[in-house]
Formats: structure tokens, sequence, C-alpha cells
């Protein structure tokens, strides 16, 4: 890549990694707790009844998120991402976004703060959330199947319920609202075109995230992926689509518009497209450990640089963003390129965060 495309790439801040991708999204998990129990991300047989989450305690404050975000923010972050678990779960949620809502990039520009949730609770809290400064909100809805919808998150939530957060949402301008679907072979493939219909009929944009092997709970086998390829192809022989180029450098999903106007769909292909070339997001999990891909193994504490130690007082501004910055200036992460390369058992039994853990 030409220096001066990577110039261009890099922010004012000038900060890269080792591969010259700039920090630009950051993905902030506020509690590792959830109120669903999806099959393919915290099975009940791992998160049951005796699953230990994180105490209060454990968790960052409010106060320690606005100053991790706000470090990040000064070094070029434009893109603010709230996670969990389920992060409407977290006490205060509200006030957390409106603080976030106040912090301006080094141009005076205000980060888009986007929030990423199964919609249990959409309907009630959507008109507070955007009160409160929310941006967006992207929404998971894995079947239109009453029933196996159901079974995908194991806790009977009926899908009605998600529908109407989707319309509460629409109706509070947390919007374009964005839809992810996981797409796993023999268990909601045979869904992919009326998944398709029923958003363009709504007006959302709809993205198809190939089954990865996120974390080690989810019995992931290359088998069960569905190809980005194949799931475009599929839409494309009944309601033609023509590819639409990236808006932002580091989106994730490659974009399709329907031929006849009426919208967009995503593909995310992390195992069949790798796009770890302009991956510019970094992931701090609700207990403050930061992370430069979604397959790491391990994170940099930030919780303590913040509160300090026994024999060390908790980091000043300056020295956070210090750490932020050489954290990701050493970062060289590229895993889903390497993971084809990787012997299955080397890739099976590599030690991985999990998705409900770090919030995708
Ligand atoms: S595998 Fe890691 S480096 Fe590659 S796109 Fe995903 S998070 Fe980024």
């Amino acid at each position: 890549m030409s220096n001066q495309r990577r110039a261009a790439r890099l922010p004012s801040t000038g900060l890269s990694d080792r591969r010259g991708r700039a920090l630009r999204d950051l993905r902030i998990s506020v509690t590792d707790r959830c109120n669903f129990r999806c099959v393919y991300c915290m099975p009940k047989e791992i998160f049951g009844a005796d699953y230990r989450f994180m105490e209060r305690d454990e968790l960052l404050s409010f106060d320690e998120i606005v100053r991790i975000a706000a470090a990040a923010v000064a070094l070029g972050v434009d893109k603010l991402r709230l996670t969990g678990g389920e992060p409407l779960l977290r006490r205060g949620i509200e006030e957390l976004i409106g603080r976030l809502a106040e912090l301006r990039t080094p141009d005076g520009r205000k980060p888009d703060l986007a929030l990423t949730t199964n919609g249990s609770a959409l309907r009630v809290k959507a008109g507070a959330l955007r009160a409160a400064g929310l941006d967006r909100v992207t929404v998971s809805v894995d079947s239109l199947d009453e029933g196996r919808f159901q079974a995908i998150n194991d806790v009977r939530f009926p899908l009605h319920r998600v529908f109407d957060g989707i319309a509460a949402a629409a109706d509070a301008g947390l919007g374009p609202i964005k839809i992810n679907a996981v797409v796993k072979r023999g268990v909601n493939d045979d869904e992919i075109v009326p998944l398709a219909e029923r958003f363009r009929e709504l007006g959302h944009t709809l993205r198809f995230i190939e089954f990865m092997d996120v974390g080690a709970s989810n019995g992931w086998e290359l088998g069960d992926v569905v190809p980005s390829a194949e799931i475009v192809r599929r839409i494309d022989a009944v309601h033609p689509l023509e590819p639409v180029s990236a808006s932002r450098e580091g989106e994730t999903a490659q974009r399709w518009r329907y031929r006849d106007g009426t919208g967009e769909i995503g593909v995310i292909s992390s195992v069949t497209g790798a796009f770890c070339g302009t991956c510019t997001r970094a992931r701090v999990s609700a207990e403050g450990r930061l992370f430069t891909c979604l397959f790491a193994s391990s994170g940099y504490d930030l919780r303590e640089l913040l509160r300090g130690s026994a024999d060390a007082a908790g980091a000043t501004d300056a020295e956070l963003r210090d750490a932020l910055s050489g954290v990701w200036g050493r970062r060289d992460d590229r895993y889903s390129e390497l993971r084809s390369a990787l012997p299955p058992e080397a890739a099976r039994d590599r030690e991985r965060i999990e998705m409900s853990y770090i919030g995708g």
C-alpha cells in the first residue's frame, strides 16, 4: 500500500499499528451478563445457574469507561460501540451514554455512538437512549421462525418483542438500524432469503455474519459455515444485487444493494474473506482488558492502570493515552488471515476470548 494511501488512512494523531492500520473504532463491553443464552455464543451448558459473572466492583465504573473512551478519541477513535453481554442490562446505561456523547474528536466532531443489543429491552428503553445521545443500534435477529428464534436464544424469549423493540428504535430515531444474523448451515440457512425480504420491507440493513470460531464454547466447525459468496448468490437469484463500495475505512461488512433500489444487505466474512488488512478496531472488556483482536487470547489490563495498585498510583490521562498508543503501536493481529493456514487442531486448541465476554 502506498505511503500516500497509508498517510491518508492515518488519523491526524498519526497513530498506527505494525500493519499501518489506524485506531478508529473502540468497542466497549459494559457487562458480561446477558438475559439470552444464544447457543452459538453463551450456551447454557457453560453459562448455567452456577456460572460466576463479574461482581459490580470488578466492572469498570462509568468514570473509568469515560476516561478510556476519551483517551481513545484523543488518539483518533471516531466510532464508539457499546456491547456486552447485553449492554442494556447495565444499570444507568443512559447516564453513561450521556457522558460519552459529550466527547469530541481533536477536530471537534462528535464520535459516532452505537450500541449492539439483542433487542429485548429496546421497546422500553429506545426513547431514553436516543435522548441520552445514542446515535444508532444494531440488533441481532437470527430467525423469523418463532420456535427456532426461541430455541436459538434458549430462554424462550418471543421474537415479536424484539420486533417491537426494533420499531421503537426506529420511532426514536436510533437509525439507520442494522440487523445482524449469524448464519449456521443446517440451523437457519434456509431463512437467508426470507430474512433479507423481511428487513428490506422494514427498510433496515441486514448483515449476514459467517459463523465464526470465536471463543471455545460454540462447537465451531468449518462445515457449519455458509460462505458469504453463497449467501449473496442465494439472494441474488431471487432479488438481483450489485456491490457497493465501502463508505468508511475498516468497515466490516461488504455491502450489496438491490438492483431495484430497495435497500441493502451486508455480509461479514471473517472466515472466507478476511478483512484484517483494514481492521481498525480495539475492544475493551467489562473489567477493563484491552484487546486488539476478536480472536485474541490475552488483553492489556487498563483497570489496574487506572486504579493503581498497592505500590503505584492510578494513571493520569496522559499515561492512559501512552498506554493505549503503546498497545496499538505493537499490534500485529490478523487471525482471520492466518486461520485457514493453521492446522485444524492448532486453530481449535488456540485459547480465545468468548464472544459474550467481549461483545463481538
Ligand atoms: S481477526 Fe482480528 S485483526 Fe482480523 S479483522 Fe478480526 S479483529 Fe481484526
